[in-house]
């Protein structure tokens, strides 16, 4: 096995690993790195060129993961693609939105490269898409060797995966984004036990102990303590969200806390992307087994702000 990873900088950015298992070549994730621009913002995909790439596989939807996709589906035309059956239901909502921010930022900052792909590109992507439920073994061949691929829940958001690759005799779990705690609108990760000769995880939070007596409860009750106590003394407050995953939860906690009168009386506005992807939550929810989506509650009271 020959791993390279393709991620510039490191840290969090343009996530991408080139994988070779035998004569199979696999891209795992195709991401944008959110802070810089242009050419430099996708993975180096130099280690590629000239080699022919058997599959794409994608952990979840999040743009440092999915920013580049169109970009390398482009450049190998042949390659699978595949992701679990919920990241397909989002990700060509995700990806027209990227194309919409580049279209804004070409004029905006003069970046001549973007947009990287267009609304047309992502359409056609999507018909080369091929939702892997969770649990579900399923085979790849190269021209002499195969590999099989089994997707676990990650937890981390919908549909986000760990993957587990075999190859011969040896088997390999790329964790992707993981988180093992339970949140209001997803569950945890479930992954494998058992025995992996490599693993490869991020370690976003990795090498740092949570400090003592942070707990996810005590940290929810004292963000609604901090808006109640800034609403009463006549302020607003604003919370900043990444749109997927984190705008659904932050408004489910805000949704029960109000259920159960624990938030002061105050109109909730949120807008964009965030509450599209509320009502995929809801269609994701109702359609896929693979993940333990907990509806977001009614969105009563929360008024969406065109955005
Ligand atoms: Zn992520």
């Amino acid at each position: 096995m020959k791993l390279i990873d393709l991620n510039r900088d490191g840290g969090i950015g343009a996530n991408s690993l080139f994988v070779q298992l035998g004569d199979l070549n696999i891209l795992v994730d195709c991401g944008l790195h959110p802070k810089k621009a242009g050419r430099r913002a996708t993975p180096d995909f130099s280690p590629l060129r000239g080699r022919h790439l058997d599959l794409i596989v994608i952990t979840h939807c999040h743009l440092d993961h999915i920013g580049s996709l169109p970009v390398a589906m482009r450049d190998h035309p042949s390659a699978a693609v595949v992701m679990s059956s919920s990241s397909a239901m989002l990700i060509e909502r995700m990806l027209h939105n990227s194309a919409n921010v580049m279209m804004r930022q070409k004029e905006e900052d003069n970046i001549p490269d973007y947009p990287l792909f267009t609304h047309e590109e992502i359409e056609r992507c999507g018909k080369r898409f091929i939702p892997l439920p969770f649990g579900q073994a399923k085979k790849f061949r190269g021209a002499r060797d195969e590999i099989e691929i089994v997707f676990h829940g990650a937890g981390h958001v919908a549909g986000a995966v760990g993957v587990e690759i075999r190859h011969k005799h040896r088997a390999i779990f790329f964790t992707g984004d993981v988180l093992f705690e339970d949140q209001r609108t997803l569950a945890g990760a479930k992954f494998p036990a058992g025995h992996f000769d490599t693993l490869v995880t991020e370690t976003t939070r990795g090498g740092t102990d949570r400090p003592a007596g942070k707990t996810r409860g005590a940290e929810m009750a004292r963000l609604v303590a901090a808006i109640n106590d800034c609403i009463q003394r006549g302020g607003s407050f604003l919370i900043p969200v990444f749109a997927l995953g984190r705008m659904q939860e932050v408004l489910a906690i805000l949704h029960d806390a109000r259920r159960f009168r624990r938030l002061v009386e105050c109109p909730i506005y949120a807008s964009g992307l965030g509450m599209d992807i509320v009502d995929y939550f809801d269609q994701i929810s109702n359609a896929s087994d693979d993940v333990e989506l907990h509806r977001i509650g009614e969105r009563y009271g929360i008024r969406v702000v065109p955005g």
